[in-house]
């Protein structure tokens, strides 16, 4: 199926996880129905509480709802200034007008948690090493990593980083955020360490925890870091231009 086909017509749908990650239902308008054949489909609700397969978090899943009808969402793609939906008919035929959507909330969780605990790392592995880093990538699925510019460091100063991590979930801090242009990104957020790999935005999202440097980022975070529960440190490898870190829960 030809995305471009599925977004024709449509007006960019509003990411509605921005504003609360928290939210587990959402009623909503299902703005566009294609189908793919008789039980796979696409849709486009405005605006959408599902989260895209996007910058190392994988897609939500969950459910779509309607009169009469209900499609499992198994896969939440980016395209262009578009969030698609693409699932599976459970029963009824989907109509566009009013309906419920309904994400897995233990996924969404857990992928705020490891993605939250991945920025903290940021910063205490800044501290730990006494350097400016810079993350190459992440990947908050199942083997949950955190890509880093430079050699590898020895493994007991990233176990180092992640006790210090254990020791800053146990304070509590609140995880707050705020919108710059891109004028300012540069000069309040020199420190994020993700800032050469941003795309060119109009206004970008400055997350900060405590107060820590500010991160430039558009994805899902937890109100308070004690909700990370604890951090273990699962181990290291060096890779091209630079080191990963497996973390788990
Ligand atoms: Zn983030």
């Amino acid at each position: 199926m030809n995305l471009d086909d599925v977004v024709s017509g449509c007006e960019s749908n509003n990411p509605k996880y921005w504003e609360d990650p928290y939210l587990k239902l959402n009623k909503t308008l299902l703005r566009k129905v294609v189908f793919e054949d008789r039980k796979a489909v696409y849709l486009i609700t405005d605006p959408t509480i599902f989260h895209p397969k996007y910058g190392g978090q994988p897609s939500d899943r969950g459910k779509v709802y309607g009169k009469g009808f209900s499609v499992n969402i198994n896969k939440t793609m980016r395209y262009k200034r578009f969030i698609v939906l693409y699932g599976k008919v459970e029963f009824g035929v989907p109509r566009e007008g009013d309906v419920v959507e309904e994400i897995d909330w233990s996924l969404r969780y857990t992928l705020m948690k490891r993605h939250t605990a991945s920025h903290l790392l940021d910063h205490t592995l800044r501290l730990t090493l006494g350097s400016h880093i810079e993350t190459i990538d992440s990947w908050l699925g199942d083997d949950w990593y955190i890509s880093y510019k430079g050699p590898l460091p020895a493994e007991e100063l990233l176990k180092k980083a992640v006790e210090l991590e254990n020791s800053l979930i146990k304070e509590g801090y609140i995880v707050s955020s705020r919108l710059v242009s891109r004028a300012s990104l540069l000069e309040e957020a020199k420190n994020s360490p993700n800032l050469t790999r941003l795309p060119e935005l109009d206004v970008y999202r400055l997350v900060k925890i405590n107060g820590f440097e500010d991160i430039a980022c558009s994805g899902t975070h937890l109100r308070s870091i004690s909700e990370i529960g604890k951090v273990i440190y699962i181990r290291s490898e060096p890779m091209q231009d630079g080191f990963r870190v497996y973390l788990s829960l």
